[in-house]
């Protein structure tokens, strides 16, 4: 039986060439780089072009590029970061009620220390309202946080909007944007997004986890996250992960090169898989009237429990998740299904699908069988 993986939203297959090059860095060009010797500086220079590829992606500067270990420490530092660097103006911030728990956690946690923070609504098709985050703009508000795509539903949210609107309204506000699941999937400019941090992560794209980045935007100084030896200019101490930080280059690279083939690839796979499901009845894709990155398809089932048609999937060979597969808290129903203020009976019935460009249409053609078979078989018991 040849699996079929259908969950690339928690995490993606490491491409072969961007192993290569992870091993390169551990077992041949293992120098630190801020040793003074040739080796080192080979390091130093492969760190070097890495940040080029990273920064040319999101249209940035290699110097406003600082590499993390993915994109849970890039949102803390964001979020305590930018809270400090804009701590005599205010403690509130505003966080969309979509984000990932390594937003919402962060916010909750700096609680204790002061701030405040209050979750921005979104319609059932989990879309944020210009106007409505506007009108929760505080005379104290300093930073905004929204992600670009959610990860259990795929919604893309209309950043540049979003940032006219905070802007209208109170000035200097700092806008963070968690661009994990967009990350080499749509194009991205931060000068376009209007973004003041951004960051992502490596695994989402085919490079290796425990690998990711922040953007910050020049003239932006935020205080030190790690302190030590002064790696990263400062920001983020700690020996490079050079094997980490050159495959999350390479993953830019060819991201940025491949990216109309690998989306038109996508799209294919999704058409084809929805396609497969016609003939089924009782479903509905999950913020289907916003505007969603086709990797992603959340699928609520009438008459099933998801964990139950997962594990029967599983069996079968077709890998895929119930709502947010990072979430520790499982049991909990997903709190972005809830923001869409979606009856309790369809969240507990609702699937994620998420496609790479590895995925075939003959795995899409077989999956939406399983599906199809599955759900009837479900029905059937109950
Ligand atoms: N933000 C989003 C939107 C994510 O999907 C994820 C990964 N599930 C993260 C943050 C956390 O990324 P990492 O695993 O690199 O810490």
């Amino acid at each position: 039986m040849q699996e079929i993986y259908f969950d690339n939203a928690a995490t993606t297959q490491v491409l072969p060439e961007i192993a290569d090059i992870a091993v390169r860095m551990m077992c041949e060009d293992y120098g630190n780089p801020s040793a003074m010797y040739g080796r080192g500086l080979q390091a130093e220079r492969a760190v070097k072009e890495a940040r080029e590829q990273v920064a040319a992606l999101i249209g940035a500067q290699p110097q406003d590029i600082i590499f993390t270990s993915g994109a849970t420490e890039a949102n803390n530092m964001a979020l305590r970061g930018g809270m400090k660097a804009r701590a005599r103006r205010g403690k509130h911030m505003v966080v969309s009620a979509l984000e990932h728990q390594s937003v919402i956690q962060t916010v909750r946690a700096m609680l204790e220390l002061g701030y405040d923070f209050d979750l921005v609504p979104v319609d059932t098709n989990g879309r944020l309202n210009p106007t409505v985050l506007q009108n929760m703009m505080r005379s104290d508000t300093i930073m905004a946080s929204i992600m670009l795509v959610n990860n259990e539903v795929g919604t893309i949210q209309q950043i540049p909007e979003l940032r006219r609107a905070i802007d209208a309204k109170r000035s200097q506000v700092l806008l963070h944007v968690d661009a994990s699941q967009a990350l080499g999937k749509m194009p991205i400019d931060v000068g376009e997004l209007g973004v003041d941090l951004l960051t992502a992560s490596g695994h989402k794209l085919h490079a290796p986890k425990g690998v990711g980045f922040i953007y910050v935007r020049p003239g932006l100084r935020i205080p030190p996250f790690i302190n030590g030896g002064g790696q990263e200019a400062g920001w983020r101490s700690g020996t490079e992960n050079t094997p980490g930080i050159c495959a999350l280059g390479l993953a830019a690279k060819l991201a940025r090169e491949q990216m109309g083939t690998r989306l038109e690839q996508v799209k294919q796979v999704r058409a084809v898989f929805l396609q497969g499901l016609k003939d089924l009845s009782g479903w509905r894709v999950n913020g289907e009237g916003a505007d969603l990155l086709p990797h992603i398809l959340s699928v609520a089932f009438d008459g099933v429990k998801s964990e139950v048609l997962l594990h029967m999937l599983e069996e079968k060979g077709l890998l895929v998740a119930a709502g947010a597969a990072c979430s520790s808290r499982k049991d909990t129903l997903s709190h972005v299904l809830r923001a869409m203020r979606m009856r309790r009976n369809l969240i507990e019935g609702t699937v994620r699908f998420s496609f790479s460009h590895l995925n075939t249409v003959d795995e899409a053609e077989r999956a939406s069988q399983l599906v199809c078979q599955a759900v009837q078989d479900l029905r059937g018991i109950i």
